[in-house]
């Protein structure tokens, strides 16, 4: 076989690096005291001398922001530097009012770092080269006027909100761990409380840049920044897109340029936006206006103490202390309605089962948070252990918050499950009713007549009117027809309505069938 005839997979390596921005959740914007809240604010109401960049005004560091990059950088292990600077990043664009941005260059506040998560290929880590905090720029929309010109207008209300810069090393060599990645930092942020990073609105922005090489070759071949990708999907998507597009290029001998290309996802493919920039042609230098940040020692110690139990660590205490699959714990810890579901059920009664809590947690309650979307809908799910992204994204799927779960009453309905109060069927019934209203089990249960009969003398009763009712069936039974059995019982079921145990109108059939054959 011919070089030429193997797939691109087997000739080509690909060498992937991603740079995430992510909104950080503050009150104020970076420098100046405008509010953050820009979600529903009317264009330009959020404005200031600092943020539109008028001629004179000074900026203020906003504390909350550094932290939050102090917490993440701690988090995936960076070296933080004890002192950082500022430095202006120089370009001209009408997002831009300044002219420059306010960013960080040789000196970020984190420095390195890793992050470790599953793929089906198995686990997997990727080096982080720096975390940085900056400035963003204001938003442009380009429309089309009533009198048909495309005009473009400039809102400032996002000019300034603090932005967290993410940079990978070249480490990933698969569009699934790069999504992956993605889907664990966004988690990591969420956990800490760093951001609310949505891909959707923007609050988190995935870059990636794509080189291919030759197997075996050491040296990275020229590579390609794909952006505008605003769902995990589009970025496995994109990136697939780019490897096989680069394949085919290669293969055909053309020579790649480095250049920036946006994801068209209704087109399902990259188009070419610009040539890329060297870092050289925004002229960096240090920011005149702040001083070098110093970090303080007792500072980054409270920072690290207050950070709470990390995604990774809790699906690894989930399987090792309390017997979860790693499939369960990534779908519990993936999602952090559910992680809060479990661990207050959990603590509502300790004694319950573990595994059946995380059996309610990642079924029933994920089937409503994200209907036709929990267990194994292929994307993200699947026996490797790798789990979605959670519920941040899901597409006509309610919010946890929207149900009225209570976790007391799901540590109710476990029990009443456990034992055998409830049949597992009708404990659905009643869970789903219990999310959609917020009324307690024991009431629903009391409304409904759902409660499993396992009173034996009432059961007797209905297993003896059903063997009268039925005679051709026993008589099937007795000629050795197995099914009848399953008949009858269904009978009996029928009868009481779905609430007998089935094991017990089971055993007690036997039991009757046995005697009046004597
Ligand atoms: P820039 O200054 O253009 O942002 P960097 O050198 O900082 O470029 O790298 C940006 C990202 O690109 C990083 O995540 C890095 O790992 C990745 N990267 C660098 N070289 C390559 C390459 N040849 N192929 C794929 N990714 C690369
Ligand atoms: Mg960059
Ligand atoms: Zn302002």
């Amino acid at each position: 076989m011919s070089g030429a005839e193997a797939p691109a997979a087997t000739r080509y390596e690909a060498v992937i690096g991603i740079e995430i921005h992510v909104q950080l959740r503050t009150l104020s914007k970076m420098f100046c005291g405008c509010s953050a809240d820009v979600a529903s604010a009317p264009p330009n109401s959020l404005t200031c001398p600092v943020c539109l960049g008028l001629p004179g005004a000074l900026p203020v560091i906003n504390r909350e922001a550094v932290r939050h990059v102090l917490a993440t950088g701690l988090a995936i292990g960076s070296r933080i530097l004890d002192i950082t600077r500022w430095d202006r990043k120089n370009y001209f664009y009408p997002d831009l009012p300044k002219g420059y941005q306010i960013s960080q260059y040789d000196l970020p506040l984190a420095s390195g770092g890793s992050l470790a998560f599953d793929t089906s290929q198995g686990p997997t880590s990727v080096s982080i080269r720096r975390a940085h905090l900056e400035e963003d720029t204001a938003r442009l929309i380009h429309q089309v006027d009533p009198d048909g010109r495309r005009v473009s207008l400039v809102d400032f209300n996002r000019s300034g909100l603090p932005l967290m810069e993410i940079v990978t090393e070249p480490d990933i060599r698969s569009a699934e761990a790069a999504r992956r990645y993605a889907e664990e930092l966004r988690l990591l942020l969420l956990t800490i409380g760093a951001s609310d990073a949505a891909l959707e609105n923007g609050q988190m922005r995935v870059e990636a840049n794509v080189s291919l090489r030759p197997v075996g070759q050491s040296a990275f071949g020229t590579r390609v920044e794909v952006k505008n990708m605003n769902s995990f999907r589009s970025v496995e998507r994109a990136i697939g897109f780019e490897i096989a597009r680069q394949a085919r290029a290669l293969d055909a001998g053309e020579t790649l340029v480095q250049e920036t290309r946006g994801w068209d996802d209704g087109r399902a493919m990259t188009y070419r936006m610009r040539i890329k920039e060297d870092s050289d042609d925004y002229r960096y230098f240090p920011e005149p206006d702040l001083p070098p940040l110093r970090t303080d020692p007792a500072w980054l110690e409270t920072i690290r103490m207050g950070l709470p139990e990390l995604p990774a660590t809790r699906r690894a205490r989930y399987q090792a202390s309390l017997g979860l699959t790693p499939y369960d714990a990534a779908v519990i810890v993936g999602d952090q309605g559910a992680t809060r579901l479990f661990e207050n059920t959990l603590a509502a009664d300790p004694s319950l089962p573990a595994k059946k809590v995380a059996n309610w947690v990642t079924g029933e309650y994920l089937r409503l948070v994200k209907p036709g979307g929990s267990r194994g809908d292929g994307e993200g799910g699947g026996a490797d252990g790798a789990a979605g992204a959670g519920t941040g994204g899901a597409a006509g799927g309610r919010s946890g918050s929207e149900l009225r779960v209570q976790p007391a009453e799901l540590a109710h309905l476990v029990r009443a499950v456990e034992t055998r109060k409830l049949s597992g069927t009708n404990a659905k019934e009643v869970f789903r009713r219990h999310a959609e209203t917020g009324e307690s089990i024991a009431r629903i249960v009391a409304s409904t007549g759902l409660q499993q009969i396992s009173d034996e003398t009432a059961l007797r009763e209905a297993v003896r009117a059903v063997l009268e009712a039925h005679p051709a069936a026993v008589a099937d039974v007795r000629a050795g027809k197995g099914q009848a059995v399953g008949f009858l019982t269904g009978q009996v079921m029928k009868q009481t309505r779905g609430q007998a145990d089935p094991t017990l109108v089971q055993a007690l059939l036997r039991d009757a069938l046995a005697e009046s054959q004597d």
